[in-house]
């Protein structure tokens, strides 16, 4: 199942996709409410007659309360381009290498997503498959984890590299406003049977620049919910990020950044198509 969020006559609902229509959930103000539900309080859930796709507005799936959990260099190839692009040496983690994005960088699919360019010059993407949490769980197993799990997503996690760098910590050039677009719908877990076995690319303005099976992450989806809630408790729409593959811009040769204007389209096998198109201002003149 396709589960959106959507706005139509002014009004924003949670729904489920049904062919070309939207069904709106009843009782429920938000998905982030519906995923909180357990299971079998979500199956008695109502739902009206769908509305026409074409008529309503698809939003971010979820806006959850808390930060997106991200997952830093998860793919091997990606690990290797950033440790050659720093010019230090490729040491794999032995555990995942956690961060965060703040939840009011989280923007809508389809929307365009307006940065500064007196802020930073050096705005990148980052095609990841997101996890969404269904379950409120803790020091899970990685035998049971994905058993926690409501359902997937296609996230990109736009990057300011030179925040990243100067302020040592990534959160900052992770956190900008609209650096977070999820979607454009969380397809159930149940369809995913295997999240390892699926493909993740991302293109700007139709030139490929990502592309690699899920098989290569480092730490599988089980093995990260596994560490990341050992002892630290999970939540119903808590979102993770597991990683992006090879071919993020700063690693390119030359390094390339967002331009204004520039469409990215993220492409995951099995859930759908994240496009966002960038507006840029210009960068201050020096004077
Ligand atoms: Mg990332």
């Amino acid at each position: 199942m396709r589960y959106v969020t959507f706005e139509h006559a002014g009004r924003v609902r949670p729904g489920l996709l049904a062919g070309d229509g939207v069904e709106p959930l009843l009782g429920c103000a938000s998905l982030l409410d519906f995923v909180g539900l357990d299971a079998e309080a979500r199956a008695v859930v109502l739902r009206e007659a769908p509305l026409p796709l074409a008529d309503v507005r698809l939003l971010a799936p979820l806006r959850p309360h808390k930060n997106v959990f991200c997952v830093g260099r998860n793919y091997l190839g990606h690990a290797e381009e950033v440790a050659k692009a720093r010019g230090i040496e490729l040491k794999l983690p032995p555990v995942p290498t956690f961060f965060t994005k703040a939840p009011t960088s989280i923007a809508d699919p389809g929307q365009v997503l307006h940065f500064s360019g007196e802020l930073s010059v050096q705005y990148d993407w980052e095609a990841e498959l997101a996890v969404v949490i269904g379950t409120r769980c803790k020091d899970v197993p990685e035998s049971d984890a994905l058993g926690v799990i409501f359902g997937y997503t296609c996230l990109n996690d736009v990057t300011a590299r030179d925040l990243q760098q100067q302020h040592l910590q990534w959160f900052k050039g992770k956190s900008l406003d609209e650096a977070c677009p999820i979607g454009p719908w969380i397809v159930s877990a149940d369809e995913i049977p295997d999240p390892q076995a699926l493909e993740v690319s991302l293109s700007v303005n139709g030139e490929r620049k990502q592309h690699a099976p899920t098989a290569q992450m480092i730490f599988s989806v089980a093995a990260i919910i596994a560490s990341l809630s050992r002892g630290m408790t999970l939540e119903p729409g808590d979102i993770i990020a597991t990683g992006t593959p090879d071919g993020v811009g700063f690693a390119r040769t030359p390094p390339e950044f967002l331009r204004d204007g520039d469409e990215m389209s993220i492409e995951i096998s099995g859930i759908g198509t994240l496009r966002n198109r960038v507006a840029v201002s210009a960068p201050v003149a020096a004077s």
